[in-house]
């Protein structure tokens, strides 16, 4: 029996993101709300925002872009990415957002994959955006500088504000509203991720996941406080996580609105920053991923700040022990709660609720109008208390792969159940991530796909066969390669070779950092799959013997 989530069901509504951010006949407040942290008197009000954010839809209206089609950022954090997000997704065109890190190579994939028609490229990462764009066969005229600060100039790119409509065409204007059922079928977003195997896919997320995700989230986090969403203590939010990632964009562009939360954007996660920011503006609530949590515990430059204006932190996108949960909660004196989710669930599907003080590591309880089942091998349920194979079914599960149909039919049932690649148990309606059953390598929280990585080493002469695999160093994983090289080469190509290789192909979370050894042989299996299991296995004898 699939297990449902012990909380009511919430009466989700089903209509544009932007209506449920800025519903009708609100007018939109003046306070500042997504801000620079370097720069705290340059901002963005939600008035502001939505008369950016309109001026762009008129502005990629005129310039032929129809309604479906993808614009693609390429840029680090800054105050007008929400606006190139909403105005975008408002529009009912597709967001996406590239990695910054990104090299030209990866960047052709996601053009070409998305079939993006409008790019823009922060100024400092024009160069590698207008090489992908030529290779990708992007129309010249098609990427836009983007900057928070006008007037930088590179050769080949007008300046987005070039193709903004007026304030006063924005203000007659109104975001197309949409039917429920169009809430649900119209793709908002097209972030990347690998699934439970293969290469990078775009994962289609519709307006109503967008919205289901927001009032579940929002749902949780509130549950047992005192106080109710809209009825609590003033918070304060720091935006460092990236907002090409479905978590960054969830919390820092829609969750900021709709709860009013101002939030202090950074272009770039530094450490010591990171800690300035949270000191000076009294930052109240982090969202973060455990290497964050190892720097808080590692890190000396933690004891010179004063933290204790945050109450409390959420913390996923990867795996966190109980015990550095526990150490940080006693350091910071505050509430931790875990939570799991994925790209393909919009961002989150189980959390700790909000004022349930949580030590065991759990990653929480299924949010509302959610299911799962935890299934062995063979497809069966498991056994109260065993591990299994976390499958999801709810309104924030995904439409399925971006012009892949293959790849949405392995991962999602006909009747909605996606297949996540995590295993978990359950006890009590509460959940633990143990392990990981899909090809999947997190660095950093970000994503790395084995085979993305095989096939680039495979790209390179002198490889005949490559298999990659995460190797767990210090709690951190790292990716690693084994691989095997033609006969010619054998003796005459180091691990040296191999990574100068690597170095100009991918972004630098992607680098085989754990390592990369030479084998006679990559096992495989007769249909010529890589025996997973086996290399799994490998990296872990490795590991032991580091
Ligand atoms: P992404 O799509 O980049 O958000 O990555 C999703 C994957 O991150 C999940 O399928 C898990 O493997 C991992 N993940 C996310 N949250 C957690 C968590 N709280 N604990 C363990 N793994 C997690």
């Amino acid at each position: 029996m699939p297990f449902s989530s012990p909380f009511p069901n919430l009466d989700i509504p089903k209509c544009n993101l932007l209506e449920y951010l800025f519903p009708a006949g609100q007018t939109p407040s003046n306070t500042p709300i997504w801000i620079d942290a370097k720069d705290p008197d340059h901002y963005l009000t939600p008035r502001t925002l939505l008369q950016w954010a309109k001026r762009l839809a008129l502005g990629l209206d005129r310039l032929g872009s129809k309604p479906g089609e993808v614009v693609m950022i390429h840029t680090p954090n800054h105050i007008f990415v929400p606006v190139a997000y909403l105005g975008t997704v408002g529009s009912k065109r597709v967001f996406s957002g590239a990695n910054p890190a990104y090299t030209v190579s990866e960047m052709v994939h996601q053009i070409s994959n998305t079939q993006a028609q409008v790019i823009l490229a922060h100024p400092s990462l024009a160069k590698t955006t207008l090489a992908a764009a030529r290779q990708a066969g992007l129309p010249e005229g098609r990427v836009f500088l983007f900057s928070d600060t006008p007037n930088e100039i590179v050769e080949g790119c007008r300046d987005w504000r070039d193709i903004l409509a007026s304030p006063s065409e924005a203000d007659a204007y109104n975001f197309p509203r949409l039917s429920e059922r169009e809430a649900q079928t119209t793709t908002a977003t097209v972030n990347y991720s690998s699934g439970t195997t293969g290469l990078p896919k775009g994962v289609e997320v519709s307006h109503h996941n967008l919205v289901a995700n927001l009032d579940q989230t929002i749902y949780m986090r509130y549950l047992r406080k005192p106080w109710k969403a809209h009825n609590r203590p003033r918070e304060v939010w720091i935006g460092f996580l990236p907002l090409y990632h479905a978590y960054g964009q969830l919390y820092t562009i829609a969750m900021a609105q709709k709860l009013q939360v101002p939030v202090y954007i950074m272009k770039q996660f530094q450490y010591e920053e990171f800690l300035r920011v949270i000191q000076t503006h009294k930052v109240t609530h982090l969202q973060i991923a455990p290497p964050i949590m190892v720097m808080l515990s590692k890190r000396p430059e933690t004891a010179n700040y004063d933290l204790s204006s945050v109450t409390d932190i959420l913390c996923g996108a990867a795996p966190l022990s109980k015990e550095l949960q526990n150490e940080i909660s006693k350091k910071l004196n505050c509430e931790i709660l875990q939570g799991w989710g994925m790209t393909e669930v919009t961002c989150g599907a189980i959390h700790v609720p909000g004022g349930v003080s949580d030590d065991s590591g759990s990653v929480g309880q299924l949010d509302p109008n959610c299911e799962c089942m935890l299934l062995d091998d063979d497809g069966k349920e498991v056994e109260p208390g065993q591990p299994g194979e976390l499958y999801v079914r709810g309104p924030q599960v995904c439409l399925g792969y971006w012009r892949n149909e293959a790849a949405t039919k392995d991962s999602i049932s006909p009747d909605g159940w996606l297949k996540t690649g995590d295993v978990a148990v359950v006890k009590n309606g509460w959940f633990w991530i143990v392990d990981r059953k899909k090809e999947l390598i997190k660095v950093n929280a970000l994503q790395v796909a084995p085979a993305e990585l095989e096939a680039v080493l495979l790209e390179f002469d002198p490889v005949a066969d490559a298999a990659a695999v995460g190797i767990t160093l210090d709690g951190q994983e790292w990716p690693r390669a084994y691989v095997t090289l033609k006969d010619e080469f054998k003796g005459k190509v180091t691990e040296e070779h191999i990574h100068a290789h690597m170095k100009v192909k991918v972004a630098k979370h992607k680098q085989l950092v754990g390592g990369v050894v030479f084998v006679d042989e990559v096992p495989k299996l007769q249909s010529g799959k890589i025996m997973r299991k086996v290399i799994k296995d490998w990296a872990k004898r490795d590991a032991e013997a580091m």
